[in-house]
């Protein structure tokens, strides 16, 4: 049987592991566990993209042509490209991929990310109409440049975190953009009210049209090239009509599990992992986007990269002593055992001594906090960038003390949310100054003082 790691999926999370792995060196995550890697795992990531690994995060800078897809490509990492993997055959512990290649692993590491989610609306079907596009791949971003020109009608659907960042950049990119969001502001996942207002009133000053509260109904569609025919316009609920050019579907992502599913893993949400991202077929982990940890599926890009460096702190450092020398107790014991024997001979690791290797790195779960920055070209009131930061729960129940300083007319906010002696929560709009102190103390979790906590916002 092969010992070599094999990882589906070529974006962050696939890239970052393969990256900490071949670096020869325990990653930073495992700083702390005393291990010696003496040889380089054989590690083949197999990705579906025909680019390079790229910063996902990045894509909405091309959008809007800030960046060229160059400067956003992280080639260093070797990838098998343009290959998808269409099985798992967990008996043979094989991959078969779809330009019939099969690829025996040791470790099989599941990192597929999610797919966007296609809404249930009139007029689309699996065969998107022209002019109708995702907003996930490096693919889906330069389709959209190609397609917008100066005056464009474009018509993004989602106000989440993605459609505020892809109408943002089709508004610098000349489009006349309206962004029609289902809920009452925009951001709800991550912002309140008052901050998702003042976000409207910045998204505005760059020319987009926002409607809240406004739920689309379906696509107009003439016939045109393709079998699903071309957009001309986006049907609102209320039976009004958006003529549209071009259509962003920003409707949310849902994690891709198919291949884990036909495999016969346990999948909820996501595929179920537990604090070593170990599936329920212990030769199989799943990290990223479509991992689900503790009930958990984050579909963020920290997440992602603290999974992959702690899988890789995991597949580089032998277990305890007792574990390879001693009976197994469980299965899933033996199985670590033998994989661990297994990393040793293979030389992928070499054997240490001491209490430092009986504790194996964990992942305990990300305390993630989401950071937007809206750039934009223009020098009017209102019109330079928009820095966003947004972590843990934001709206208060009762009983909860809020601390928050507004100034609308310079489009500023801060807003904490404190339960009992913790912070659990915050938003800051505008002036970021006191970001990096806030997320300490919100991850630290650490009890705080029992003076006023108005310095929890920065500043004077
Ligand atoms: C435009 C945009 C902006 C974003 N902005 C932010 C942000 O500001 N902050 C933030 O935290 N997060 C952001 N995100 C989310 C973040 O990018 C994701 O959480 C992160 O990329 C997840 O990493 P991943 O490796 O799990 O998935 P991905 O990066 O999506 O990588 C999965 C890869 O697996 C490949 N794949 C899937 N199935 C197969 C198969 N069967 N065979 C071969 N290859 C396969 C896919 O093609 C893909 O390349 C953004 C996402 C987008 C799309």
């Amino acid at each position: 049987m092969s010992k070599d790691i094999v990882v589906i999926g070529g974006g962050t999370a696939g890239a970052r592991l393969a990256r900490q792995l071949t670096r020869r060196t325990t990653p930073a995550a495992a700083s702390s566990v005393r291990t010696t890697p003496v040889a380089t795992p054989a590690v083949t990531v197999i990705g579906e993209e025909e680019h390079a690994p790229y910063n996902r995060v990045l894509l909405a800078e091309v959008l809007a042509g800030r960046y060229g897809p160059e400067v956003i490509a992280q080639p260093q990492t070797p990838v098998r490209r343009g290959v998808r993997v269409v099985r798992i055959d967990r008996v043979e512990r094989v991959v078969q991929c779809d330009d019939g290649s099969v690829v025996p692993y040791g470790t099989l590491v599941l990192a597929t990310g999610s797919n966007p989610v296609l809404p249930p609306l009139r007029g689309l079907g699996a065969d998107l109409p022209d002019g109708v596009h995702p907003f996930r791949t490096l693919d889906d971003c330069l389709a959209l440049a190609a397609a917008v020109r100066e005056g464009t009608r474009a018509v993004v659907i989602g106000g989440g975190l993605l459609g505020v960042s892809a109408a943002r950049a089709l508004a610098e990119r000349g489009a006349q953009v309206v962004l029609a969001q289902q809920g009452e502001y925009l951001m709800q996942r991550q912002l309140d009210a008052e901050a998702g207002e003042l976000l409207r009133g910045h998204l505005e000053t760059l020319g987009v049209e926002v409607h809240t509260e406004c739920r689309v109904r379906g696509l107009r569609c003439e016939a045109g090239e393709g079998a699903a025919g071309t957009v001309r316009a986006v049907e609102l609920a209320d039976g009004y009509a958006l003529d549209a050019d071009l259509v962003v579907l920003a409707c949310g992502v849902r994690p891709r599990v198919g291949l884990a599913q036909a495999a016969g893993l346990e999948v909820r949400h996501g595929i179920v992992v537990d604090d070593e991202l170990r599936t329920s077929d212990p030769h199989i982990r799943a990290i990223g986007d479509c991992a689900e940890h503790n009930g958990r599926v984050y579909g963020l890009a920290g997440p992602a990269l603290e999974q992959a460096d702690t899988l890789a702190a995991l597949l580089l450092t032998p277990p305890p002593a007792a574990a390879l020398a001693g009976p197994p107790s469980s299965h899933a014991d033996a199985t670590e055992a033998e994989a661990a024997a297994a990393a040793v001979s293979a030389g992928l690791v070499a054997a240490v001594t001491g209490p430092a290797s009986a504790s194996l790195p964990r992942y305990t779960g990300t305390r993630a906090l989401t950071r937007l920055t809206l750039n934009s070209r223009g020098t009017g009131v209102g019109a330079g960038p928009l820095d966003l930061a947004a972590f843990g729960e934001t709206n208060p129940l009762p009983g909860d003390d809020v601390v928050r300083l507004a100034d609308a007319t310079r489009g500023a906010y801060r807003k904490v949310v404190v339960r009992g002696d913790r912070l659990i929560g915050g938003i800051l709009l505008g002036d970021l100054g006191a970001v990096g102190e806030l997320a300490r103390t919100w991850e630290g979790d650490e009890p705080l003082p029992s003076t006023p906590l108005f310095h929890l916002l920065g500043g004077a």
